[in-house]
C-alpha cells in the first residue's frame, strides 16, 4: 500500500488551524457501499454546525471518520490537527480525549447509576475521587439532572436518559462534541431541552456538530448548515 516513490502530500494551511479539516474524503464501505464521496469540510474551533441529509446520506459516516471509528478510504481527515486515519491507537486515544460523543440511542449502561454512567469515563481515564466529584455535579448541573444521580438509566425518561448521555460526553471537557441525531427520539419538549443544553455548552466553547434529518430544526436555527445528499456535501 504504501509507496516510498510517492512525495508526500502538502498538509493544507486549515489542517493545522482548524479544529476538523476533510480534504477529498471518501469512504467506501467492504461491501462497495459509498458512505461518503470527495467530502472537503473546514470547521472552525468553537463552531455550531449542522449536518442534514435524509437516511442513509452518509451524516453517521462523516461522524465516524472524525473519531476514527472507521477509515476513509480515500482523502485525509484531521481533527485539532491530529491525522485521525493514520494515529496509532494511542494517539488515537489520546486524541479522543478531546472528543465527546453522543447518540441517537443514548447507549447508557442500564446497570449503572446516572452518575457512574457519567463517571466511568474519567475513572477509565485513572482521574482521581476528588477530581472526579468535581466534575461530575457541575456536569449534572448543566444538564439538570442533579436529583436524578442515583436513578438508574430505566427510571428516566428518554429525553433525561439523553442529558445524562450529553453530561457523559461532556464530563472530560472536550474540545468538540459530536451528536448523531441526538434528538432523534424524543418529543418537542424534550428536543428544545437537549438543544439548549447543546447551546449553552457552545457558548463556553465547545464545538458541536450534529446531525440531523429533521427540517424544523434547521428552519429554527443561526448556525451553519451543510446538506449531505448520497454521500456528497451539495450546500
Ligand atoms: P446516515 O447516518 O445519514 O443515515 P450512514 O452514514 O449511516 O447515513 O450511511 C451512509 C451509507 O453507507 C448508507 O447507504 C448505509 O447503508 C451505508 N453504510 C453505513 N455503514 C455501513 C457499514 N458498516 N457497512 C456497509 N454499509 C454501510
Ligand atoms: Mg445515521
Amino acid at each position: 500500500m504504501f509507496n516510498l516513490l510517492t512525495p508526500a502530500l502538502p498538509v493544507p494551511a486549515a489542517a493545522t488551524t482548524a479544529l476538523v479539516c476533510l480534504e477529498g474524503v471518501s469512504k467506501t464501505y467492504a461491501n462497495g457501499v459509498q458512505g461518503l464521496k470527495e467530502v472537503d469540510l473546514t470547521v472552525n474551533r468553537g463552531e455550531f454546525l449542522w449536518i442534514s441529509g435524509v437516511s442513509g446520506s452518509g451524516k453517521s459516516t462523516l461522524l465516524k471518520l472524525l473519531y476514527g471509528a472507521e477509515k476513509p478510504t480515500a482523502g485525509r481527515v484531521w481533527v485539532d490537527r491530529q491525522p485521525v486515519a493514520t494515529l496509532r491507537s494511542h494517539a488515537l486515544a489520546n486524541l479522543r480525549r478531546r472528543i465527546g460523543v453522543v447518540f441517537q440511542d443514548y447507549k447508557l449502561l442500564p446497570r449503572r447509576t446516572v452518575a457512574e454512567n457519567i463517571t466511568f469515563v474519567l475513572k477509565a481515564l485513572a482521574y482521581g475521587r476528588p477530581e472526579i466529584r468535581r466534575r461530575l455535579w457541575p456536569t449534572l448541573k448543566i444538564v439538570g439532572l442533579e436529583s436524578k444521580a442515583d436513578c438508574f438509566p430505566e427510571q428516566l425518561s428518554g429525553g433525561e436518559q439523553q442529558r445524562v448521555a450529553i453530561a457523559r460526553a461532556v464530563v472530560h471537557t472536550p474540545l468538540l462534541l459530536l451528536a448523531d441525531e441526538p434528538t432523534g427520539n424524543l418529543d418537542p419538549t424534550s428536543t428544545a431541552m437537549v438543544l439548549e443544553i447543546l447551546h449553552q455548552l457552545h457558548t463556553v466553547g465547545v464545538a458541536i456538530i450534529i446531525t440531523t434529518h429533521d427540517q424544523t430544526l434547521l428552519d429554527r436555527t443561526a448556525h451553519r448548515i451543510i446538506h449531505l445528499e448520497q454521500g456528497r456535501v451539495v450546500s
